[in-house]
């Protein structure tokens, strides 16, 4: 495959100059027999980071499946009209939503239900590990999407780091894709410090309907919830990162 290798301890400007990465057709990443998982941290970075390639798939009629790690409920801490049970149930039914329009079945979308913020291996326990793991000898996927091992929210990481550790003993493993949410606030960014090969997804043909589904997530780009000033709300200049006509990929 056409890549750029950054290198180990090389800086992570393709966030400055992103169309210098090679551009790739989803064609060159799967075969017919392919199936997908991807793995959210907070119901909307599936959307976010990989929502192109969610619709490609499907438009290829490939089987792709979701795990959404977090509740979701530290974005609006402080809100009296949605409270922590009432905020979780809006951002699942907002994760439906938007898969929907991308040809993601509810059937095919599970919710882990860790707490937002918190999300980490210790407090993880073997449970949640086990549990993957069992999803991942129930749904063999072929192709991993994983958040970028060193995003700089911590949960992402987390996320991460739970999938890699219950792919590690698959019989057949499977091929994993990381990308990038946090990365793109030039203020949060991380220099990276191991060897990444990155390329870029052409998702031109299904940018229409990544934004239909980004403009699911009311609560996290609007003033649905409109009682918490604490409450979170992604920017338009975040937003602008995850609706060009490509999604960034690192592997
Ligand atoms: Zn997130």
């Amino acid at each position: 495959m056409m890549s750029i290798n950054f290198g180990k301890g090389r800086d992570n400007r393709f966030f400055s100059t992103p169309k210098s990465l090679p551009l790739l057709d989803i064609k060159t990443l799967v075969n017919q027999n392919a199936s997908v998982l991807i793995v959210a941290p907070h119901p909307d970075d599936e959307t976010l980071g990989c929502g192109g390639a969610i619709a490609l798939l499907r438009q290829l009629n490939l089987p792709v499946s979701i795990v959404v790690v977090s509740d979701g409920t530290k974005s609006h801490p402080n809100s009296l009209a949605y409270p922590p049970p009432a905020l979780k149930k809006l951002r699942e039914q907002e994760s439906l939503a938007a898969l929907a329009i991308l040809g993601v079945a509810p059937e095919a979308v599970t919710f882990l239900g860790m707490p937002d913020g918190a999300v980490n291996l210790a407090s993880a326990s073997a449970k949640a590990i086990a549990f993957c793991q069992q999803y991942l000898q129930n749904t063999t996927p072929s192709i991993i999407f994983l958040p970028w091992r060193k995003d700089p929210h911590p949960d992402h990481r987390a996320s991460w780091q739970l999938f890699a550790v219950a792919t590690e003993n698959l019989t057949n493993p499977p091929r994993l894709i990381e990308y990038p949410i946090w990365d793109w606030d030039i203020k949060q960014r991380q220099d990276f410090s191991e060897s990444v090969t990155a390329w870029r997804l052409d998702i031109s043909s299904v940018l229409k309907l990544k934004q239909q589904a980004i403009a699911q997530y009311r609560s996290q780009i609007s003033d649905l919830i409109s009682d918490d000033p604490a409450g979170f709300r992604l920017s338009a200049e975040m937003l602008q990162n995850f609706t060009q006509p490509w999604e960034i990929y690192l592997e």
